[in-house]
């Protein structure tokens, strides 16, 4: 059995590459279907190469996944870029709930405010309202290239998927992206990404990083998860240094008295915007579990 990344699938079969930068086409077993399993881009598998009578070969197993998203379908992304921009106006509490995210699977961040040649003001505004988010914020230009080689070295090694919303430059990132991968020559040689719009998801793997080109997306809602609402703090990292300080505990911060988390918003020490956007999803969160069983 070989092992290799599935790096696109349509229809059932399953374009795979290995080690030494051969495709194959495979299907998944049968035995798959029975365990309602999947297979996802970006999963990595043991497979058996199909033979010259039968024409594609098998998927024989999927290794553990780091990560998994339902929409898209994608495996064992390691980074996600939430990108925004002046234009659209940005939506961060979608921002923050896809932080949450990716938090709850360990995947890093790294807050992406594009089109600086339009303004820059917020990449400012967000470098100093996310500083204590555990994220990375960078700033660039798909149109121009400015900041992108700040950018390639934040993702260098990582499997990054772009989310956000629509017309954030998300498609022009990516195109620009792979272009200048394309340039080194150091990606596989299904580079050149066509100008229509991406209907599946499909990995690029180039030496520096890997791309996961998916339809535009914004990822599921919280409220799609059902959590456990008093879980939602865990995924603040400016609330950790305060937390354990509550009069009450356990305490949601929403207007106990003698809440540190609110003190400290008080004092500036945890932003107020991002506070502000934790409890309307903490509102959210509270309904939906709520109305759990329905
Ligand atoms: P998506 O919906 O997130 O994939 O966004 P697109 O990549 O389709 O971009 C939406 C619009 O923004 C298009 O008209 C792009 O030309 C434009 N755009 C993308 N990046 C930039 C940028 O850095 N600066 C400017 N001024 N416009 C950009
Ligand atoms: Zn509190």
């Amino acid at each position: 059995m070989t092992e290799g990344q599935i790096i696109e699938g349509r229809g059932g079969l399953y374009t795979v590459c290995d080690a030494e930068q051969n495709t194959y086409v495979l299907r998944a077993k049968k035995k798959f279907r029975r365990e309602k399993i999947s297979p996802l881009v970006g999963d990595r598998i043991c497979f058996t190469p199909g033979t010259i009578s039968d024409e594609h070969g098998w998927i024989d197993e999927i290794l553990p996944r780091t990560s998994a998203f339902v929409r898209p379908a994608v495996a064992n992304v390691t980074m996600m870029a939430v990108v925004v921009a002046p234009q659209p106006a940005p939506d961060l509490l979608m921002v923050d709930r896809l932080l949450v995210q990716c938090r709850r699977q360990h995947i890093k961040t790294v807050l992406t405010v594009n089109k600086q040649d339009l303004d820059t003001a917020l990449y400012e505004r967000l470098k100093a309202e996310y500083a204590g988010a555990d994220t990375a914020v960078c700033a660039v230009s798909a149109a121009t290239g400015a900041g992108l080689n700040d950018f390639r070295q934040v993702i260098l090694h990582e499997t990054i998927c772009l989310c956000g919303q629509s017309g954030v430059g998300k498609s022009t990132l990516t195109n620009a992206l792979l272009d200048v991968s394309a340039e080194t020559g150091d990606i596989s040689p299904r580079i050149r990404r066509g100008r229509n719009t991406t209907r599946h998801a499909e990995l690029f793997r180039s030496q520096d990083y890997h791309l996961m080109d998916t339809p535009g997306f914004s990822l599921i809602t919280l409220s799609d998860e059902k959590t456990d609402p008093l879980t939602l703090q865990d995924d603040y990292p400016e609330f950790v240094p305060f937390k354990d300080s509550c009069r009450f505990q356990p305490c949601w911060h929403q207007g106990e008295p003698g809440c540190a988390v609110i003190a400290a918003v008080k004092e500036g020490r945890i932003d107020r915007e991002r506070y502000t956007r934790y409890v309307a999803l903490l509102k959210e969160l509270n309904e939906a579990w709520r109305n759990r069983y329905d």
